[in-house]
């Protein structure tokens, strides 16, 4: 049995990732699809609102479980059983950066591979960063992500917001 595992930090997840989970899935018997559990100060969902979304977007793929981890990727496969570590590529940039990480990660475990899936063209443009950068400007992102992970994006953008907005008037009351 091939286990393997797609890590990133998916924050929040879009289609092109689903996309690359799904036809990951195809290819070995199981698919451990995990997000990096690290406090990060510019990440926008908490790990388990990013698990929660997850969860939903493969709930009918049995051979897909979703995890969290918070180890050096390579110790978090081998921990699973997992001999092959998934990345997608969009556009040819994500080349050298996958390669240089491929490199890093054999020289840390010879025992685990990376395999790079090339992602469907439709989704080849869109990144977590570019969807979110989208939203916060009132663009279109329907064809992006599903619709809980919309609603919840435009719900996290009014709170920053607010908390923006709070911000600057607490500037500007005390000057
Ligand atoms: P990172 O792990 O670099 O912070 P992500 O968590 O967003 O980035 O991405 C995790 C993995 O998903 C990476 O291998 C990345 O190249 C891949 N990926 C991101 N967007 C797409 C897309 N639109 N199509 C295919 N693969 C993608």
């Amino acid at each position: 049995m091939i286990i393997a595992i797609y890590p990133g930090s998916f924050d929040p997840i879009h289609y092109g990732h689903i996309d690359i989970a799904k036809r990951a899935a195809r290819i070995f018997d199981k698919l451990i699809w995990a997000v990096y559990d690290r406090p990060h100060k510019n990440l926008m969902f908490t790990t388990e609102e990013r698990l929660s979304f997850m969860r939903q977007a493969v709930q009918d793929a049995p051979n897909i479980e979703v995890m969290a981890y918070d180890s050096l990727t390579v110790e978090f496969a081998r921990q699973v059983g997992a001999r092959v570590m998934v990345r997608g590529l969009r556009v040819t940039f994500d080349f050298d950066v996958e390669y240089q990480t491929a490199l890093a990660n054999r020289n840390q475990a010879e025992d685990i591979e990376t395999v790079c899936v090339f992602t469907s063209s439709k989704y080849a443009f869109v990144s977590s960063s570019i969807l979110k950068e989208l939203a916060d400007a009132g663009g279109r992102i329907t064809e992006m992500v599903p619709p809980y992970v919309e609603s919840a994006l435009w719900k996290r953008l009014a709170q920053l917001g607010e908390d923006r907005g709070d911000k600057i008037k607490q500037v500007t009351l005390q000057e």
